[in-house]
């Protein structure tokens, strides 16, 4: 921060990744200088980094309320979490072809996957729609449940337009679905929820929650890259999908990215103490972000205008491509992203704005701004006084009516 500082620069792209809190880097640095040896080695040097392994997945335990200190599993981050709990649920499943529900907004980490299975035979999908607001309905969901239905996958909180889902309800309603199974020879539902947006900000308390399987990655909450977790309930069985070692309690091969860990976990305690003051700033200061964009001709907000993050603000903007503002806003050291990637001159929409009903040159138009607990008022004011200018500016320029 100290360097984005000197340089003036601005970043709104919480959403893509955080800055790392300096107290996550202490704690990491320490835990490199102190504790070489690997978690799984007998000796003292193995020992004090298992002690310190244990001591980080006690503390996420405790913040989401799980029972068990096993049911979390350290993984690369939300991507593997992801896979983990999809293969691993459909793997170990006895049927022929087993049926997902997922939705058709998911991250690309989910509904990649999903959409490889189905092509290549080995499941059946369904992709729940969302309105405008980007909301399912969980009549919707209550209509796709088959007798095949083992794994329903539906995100916390939306990466592109922040619309947060009713997964206590989705959580309740399957578990009512299961009691009614048991004497049935149906399969059991499994409920995961990708809650890598959500885990900053929303209730992560899993039995809140009521889910089976959930994700997680650290560098969305200032803590490190490349390290998450999975939440996986007692009892709820996956095929591997790392084999060799028995690391993990044999549910994930491969030495522990053990600094990383630490450095999730001091993260995940530097949330517990500030979680509370920083939503209230970010929220207050993305509030702020969205009254004064709204204020300048054809922008729309997208997402629902409740139910979302405290973080997030998308926006369309009229007759103008994102990209253009992106780089505008770049150029004086505003970071915002877009959901619409140009590639080589096409423009690929965002699947996220078309399944809400935006129409490809709507989505062209989209800028996300993501805001996180270094955003100042003075950052949200700079953007606020450069964007009707940047906008002005380029639709004056453009060939889109
Ligand atoms: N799921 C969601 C909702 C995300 O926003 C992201 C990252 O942007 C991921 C999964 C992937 O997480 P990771 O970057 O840790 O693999």
């Amino acid at each position: 921060m100290k360097q984005e500082k000197e340089k003036k620069q601005i970043y709104l792209d919480y959403s893509a990744t955080t800055p790392t809190d300096p107290r996550v880097i202490e704690a990491m640095t320490d835990f490199m200088k102190n504790y070489p040896g690997n978690p799984s080695s007998i000796h003292s040097f193995g020992r004090d980094a298992r002690n310190k392994i244990e001591d980080a997945r006690e503390t996420i335990r405790d913040f989401i309320g799980a029972d068990e200190a096993s049911e979390i599993i350290f993984t690369s981050g939300g991507t593997e979490s992801d896979s983990m709990a999809i293969l691993g649920v459909l793997e170990k499943s006895k049927i022929a072809k087993p049926h997902v529900i997922t939705t058709s907004i998911e991250h690309k980490a989910v509904l990649s996957i999903v959409q490889k299975l189905e092509k290549e035979g080995f499941i059946e999908a369904s992709y729940l729609k969302v309105d405008r607001d980007g909301k399912i309905s969980i009549e919707d969901l209550q209509k796709e449940i088959k007798h095949n239905t083992v794994l329903v996958s539906v995100m916390y909180a939306n990466n592109e337009i922040g619309t947060v889902q009713p997964i206590r309800e989705i959580g309740k309603y399957i578990e009512k679905i299961n009691k009614s199974r048991e004497k049935a020879a149906f399969p059991r539902v499994y409920f995961h929820t990708d809650a890598v947006q959500a885990f900053s900000y929303l209730k992560i308390n899993v039995k809140y929650l009521h889910v089976d399987l959930m994700s997680v990655s650290a560098h969305k909450f200032c803590g490190p890259k490349g390290v998450g977790f999975i939440y996986i309930k007692e009892g709820v069985y996956l095929e591997n999908v790392f084999i060799g070692g028995g690391q993990e309690f044999g549910k994930r091969a491969g030495t522990e990215n053990t600094q990383s860990i630490i450095g999730m976990a001091e993260a995940v305690k530097i949330l517990k103490k500030e979680q509370e003051k920083d939503t209230k700033k970010v929220k207050e200061l993305r509030d702020k972000l969205i009254q004064g964009a709204l204020k300048i001709e054809g922008v729309k907000l997208t997402g629902h205008p409740k139910d979302r993050i405290p973080s997030l603000a998308s926006f369309v903007f009229a007759n103008i491509e994102g990209e253009s503002i992106l780089i505008s806003l770049d150029l004086l050291g505003i970071a915002v992203s877009t959901g619409s990637a140009c590639t080589s001159g096409t423009l690929t929409p965002s699947h996220v704005l078309t399944a809400c009903g935006y129409t490809p040159v709507e989505s062209q138009g989209n800028i996300r701004f993501s805001l996180g607990k270094y955003t100042t008022k003075e950052e949200i004011n700079k953007v606020l006084e450069v964007l009707p200018g940047i906008v002005g500016r380029l639709r004056e320029m453009s060939p889109l009516e």
